[in-house]
């Protein structure tokens, strides 16, 4: 649908000019898209392309602009912003981007949803839902009939996360590689970088998570693609977690080969939100909530979802992502979907998490998300020691990291200077170590990403 389908263009520009400081240049982009979606000129692709980008941009910096002071004509035109730059860029038509009331909409609390949240209440016996979540778990992920301990035989994928960078330009109250914190700040070359890949591939990870700082100037979709690319020809499926990226510049990173994307909303209590991402381009709370709307958009297969536990009321979170997936699955049914619960143990500058988080309500959350999405990939880092990993993995668990560093160039392939870490490796065992425990525990190890 264009511009002018949704919206007469003469009295959306009058309202322009009484709300946006850059009327003019806002209302010439509207004239010029206008025109190329209705053919009444001949537009480059690469023109359409860069007024779809221009046109997606504006979106957020309204949102951002207009925040807590919106009517009818917002709405109207963000829509409008949506649609054109996606009819723009000769992406498939779809609705409308509905991400911020997903918050709201009840519809999207399915019965299992609703059933599995019910379990979050500490009334309900943990033991009870452990023992559901297992069951579950191995009817999804396990090899029947092929155990040394029944019941327990089942697929575990094993990853790596690989830092590229550590420079960053946000302020995130939490995270070591805030800006200014006085850190090692490294920024490893691509040669670096596939240095410290080769160890990886040399420990026999076939998937691998790249990761960076958000340094625009720096870490590029062209920097995350060249790695992308080669990760690629050594046969490792390479994903990524890093700043949110504009659709194009996801679609870059699909061009080279990524599987998937990382997103952790950090909180989804806006308020919170604005507490601890208080300066850069991270404080733009829609931005980020958009963010794996976009990579989808952009043909990403794994969506990965996580919240940051610490930051804010970890059920009203776990609910709040509950729905965020429910609506990605709605509009995107064909990719798979992942979770993540990252725990904050430890902050810089002594920043202490209003909403701690104890181990039993961390297993629970883990086992309310199995109930809730039984097909879902459940992640776990070592941001946790062994033996809560441990324990976790016979439960609900079907991708972990091991042997992990949290540093560019942890992996001591370079002969870089040590940088700073984003937050310590609670489980320090070897890959060896892990994979050892898991065979005897009767897990079958997958180090490539497999389709269900
Ligand atoms: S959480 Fe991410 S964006 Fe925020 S300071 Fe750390 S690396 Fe930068």
């Amino acid at each position: 649908m264009t511009i002018e389908a949704r919206l007469p263009l003469a009295p959306l520009c009058e309202w322009i000019r009484r709300v946006d400081d850059h009327a003019e240049a806002r209302i010439a982009l509207l004239r010029r898209a206008a025109a190329a979606l209705a053919g009444e000129c001949v537009v480059r692709e690469s023109d359409r392309a860069e007024l779809a980008d221009k046109m997606e941009r504006w979106r957020y910096q309204h949102l951002n602009a207009r925040s807590g002071q919106m009517v009818a004509q917002d709405s109207r035109l963000l829509d409008a912003l949506d649609l054109a730059a996606a009819e723009l860029a000769g992406r498939t038509a779809r609705p409308p981007r509905r991400t911020r009331e997903l918050l709201r909409d009840e519809s999207l609390v399915t019965a299992r949803i609703a059933e599995a949240s019910e379990m979050l209440d500490e009334s309900y016996p943990l033991d009870d839902l452990i023992e559901q979540a297992t069951a579950l778990t191995v009817e999804r992920f396990g090899d029947p009939g092929s155990g040394r301990l029944p019941g327990l035989d089942r697929r575990m994928l094993l990853y790596a996360p690989l830092y590229l960078s550590n420079h960053c330009i946000n302020h995130c109250v939490y995270c070591s590689f805030r800006h200014p914190q006085p850190i090692e700040r490294t920024h490893l070359s691509f040669d670096q970088g596939k240095a410290e890949a080769d160890i990886l591939i040399g420990r026999g990870f076939r998937h691998i998570l790249l990761l960076g700082g958000d340094f625009p100037r720096l870490t590029t979709p062209e920097y995350y693609a060249e790695m992308i690319a080669y990760l690629g020809k050594q046969g490792v499926a390479a994903a990524v977690e890093i700043a949110p990226q504009s659709t194009a510049g996801y679609a870059k990173l699909v061009e080279a080969g990524a599987c998937g994307v990382t997103l952790y909303q950090e909180t989804y209590d806006e308020r919170r939100y604005a507490e601890f991402h208080p300066r850069g381009s991270k404080a733009s709370y829609d931005w980020r909530f958009e963010g794996l709307d976009r990579a989808a958009e952009a043909g990403m297969g794994r969506l990965g979802l996580g919240f940051l536990l610490g930051l804010a009321d970890p059920v009203k979170e776990l609910q709040a992502m509950m729905r965020h997936a429910a609506y990605l699955q709605l509009r995107y049914p064909d990719r798979t979907i992942a979770f993540s619960l990252p725990r904050i143990h430890d902050a810089p500058g002594g920043f202490r998490p209003p909403c701690l988080v104890g181990d039993d309500l961390f297993i629970r959350m883990y086992c309310v998300l199995r109930m809730a999405f039984p097909e879902a990939q459940l992640v776990l880092s070592t941001r946790e020691g062994a033996t809560l990993r441990n324990r976790l993995a016979t439960i609900c668990i079907t991708q972990m990291s091991a042997g992990s560093s949290t540093a560019p160039g942890g992996y001591e392939s370079c002969q870089c200077r040590p940088s700073g870490e984003q937050f310590p490796v609670i489980d320090q065992r070897s890959v060896a170590d892990v994979v050892a425990w898991l065979k005897d525990h009767a897990f079958r190890l997958t180090w490539e990403i497999q389709s269900r």
